[in-house]
């Protein structure tokens, strides 16, 4: 399973996993992100302006190198020639000498980014690659939202914490820029990004190696059927089962930003109007943002310290994306609740299972076993015509992912009557919340 964030959709900047493409993968790099808002001086804001500008424009050239040898059929320009031929040269000429002003390090790596775009892309054409397909990479433009910079540990950052909540990052040739440390870093960070965000405000971002601490091991295997009205249904092996809802308030949120978003659409280009309606929407963007990845947070470390095995569905991400937007927030949630529980799985020893897309988990009955085909989304109790138990749509599907893991012999072994209390239309349950009748798309 690839993690791919659509186009427009907050990047998952807080999680690095490394996730691979088969079902069952458990391979997990225990490296963090620790983010942090930064508060650069006037002077500092105009050196990352630089930077940032001057990790575009190398970028770009990488971009427009390789095209050009594509067009003229020449053969893939390799890593060392483009660096000579972008840095090391371009810096002696007179349209590129300006790079000399910023550091070299993150000019470097954004050279590797677009080198690394450029090959996932050609690897996605000739279909070496597993997953959707990748798209050409785009040229990135001054105007784009977010703007980064990345200084791994040779260009020599520093990182000072103190005893009362301000850290500094000194980056070289943009100074010791002081951030908010609202969380003590766990070890020495082996890399350091800036960010500019759409709302303007700034943020390091650090990668960490975080120690395994691995918890006891438990009977318990959990299913969590992730939901458009709710965040996720969880039915676990011990018959207990729950639903979660989405945080509270989030949806209001939500409406303000689709209505802020409108807004924006009816403002002159270029105006005074539209810059501040841009703000507003990339504030409660990211007030969004923050709510939901602040609920995945709790939920995952909760499954997983509850669970030895946590099975969700997988889904395929890019596709559904495409359709709609209540659509793309639900898939982009969806994947960060999963690297989320992969990261947390891989910190405290448990394991995260991804069921296979095509498991019809809510064409067949789990007491009984029985397939009843595709059932509309409005459908959200029915009646299994073989056994007769009234099933209920998501927990009977939370029941058929957990069990998909064949790892619940347990249940098995108590027969129907634990599955039926866990998958019936009529339970006792941790938080009784009645499905939304209204609902957007359709699924298997
Ligand atoms: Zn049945």
């Amino acid at each position: 399973m690839r993690m791919a964030v659509p186009n427009g959709m907050p990047a998952l900047a807080n999680i690095i996993v490394f996730l691979h493409d088969t079902n069952y993968s458990v391979s997990v790099s225990l490296k963090k992100r620790y983010a942090y808002r930064a508060y650069p001086s006037k002077g500092q804001e105009r050196a990352l302006a630089r930077l940032f500008g001057s990790c575009r424009v190398v970028f770009n050239d990488v971009l427009a190198a390789r095209s050009q040898a594509h067009e003229q059929g020449l053969p893939f320009p390799t890593s060392g020639e483009l660096s000579k031929k972008l840095l090391t040269d371009a810096k002696r000429t007179p349209e590129r000498a300006w790079l000399t002003e910023v550091s070299s390090v993150p000019l470097q790596q954004s050279l590797a980014d677009a080198d690394r775009a450029y090959r996932n892309f050609f690897d996605s054409l000739k279909k070496k690659r597993k997953g959707a397909k990748i798209g050409r990479p785009r040229f990135k433009s001054r105007r784009d939202n977010r703007q980064a910079a990345r200084f791994t540990k040779n260009a020599g950052f520093k990182v000072e914490q103190t005893s009362h909540g301000v850290g500094f990052a000194t980056l070289p040739k943009v100074g010791r820029v002081r951030f908010a440390l609202s969380r003590d870093l766990p070890s020495k960070p082996s890399s350091v990004s800036v960010i500019r965000q759409a709302d303007g405000t700034y943020q390091v971002s650090f990668v960490v190696d975080v120690a395994e601490t691995p918890l006891p091991e438990s009977p318990r295997v959990a299913g969590v059927d992730v939901g458009l009205t709710h965040l996720a249904h969880i039915a676990s092996n011990d018959g207990a089962r729950e639903v979660v809802d989405n945080p509270r308030h989030l949806r209001a949120t939500e409406r303000r930003l689709a209505a802020a978003q409108r807004s924006l659409s009816r403002k002159k280009k270029d105006s005074a109007n539209r810059r501040k309606a841009r703000l507003n929407v990339a504030k409660l963007h990211s007030t969004v943002r923050n709510t939901r990845l602040d609920h995945h947070h709790k939920l995952a470390l909760r499954l997983v310290r509850e669970n030895q095995t946590v099975a969700v569905e997988g889904l395929n991400v890019k596709g559904l994306a495409r359709t709609r937007m209540a659509k793309s927030i639900h898939d982009a949630g969806w994947a960060t609740l999963v690297t989320l529980l992969k990261e947390k799985a891989a910190q405290y020893g448990r394991e995260i299972r991804v069921i296979s897309q095509w498991e019809p988990t809510s064409q067949v009955c789990s007491v009984c076993g029985v397939k009843d085909g595709k059932k509309p989304l409005s459908v959200r109790v029915w009646t299994c015509g073989d056994c007769g138990t009234v099933l209920d749509r998501d927990y009977n599907a939370a029941v058929n992912i957990m069990l998909a893991t064949g790892l619940v012999e347990s249940l098995n072994a108590c027969g129907p009557d634990v599955r039926r209390t866990l998958a019936c239309a009529t339970g006792v349950e941790a938080r009784t919340h009645r499905t939304d009748p209204t609902l957007i798309g359709e699924d298997a």
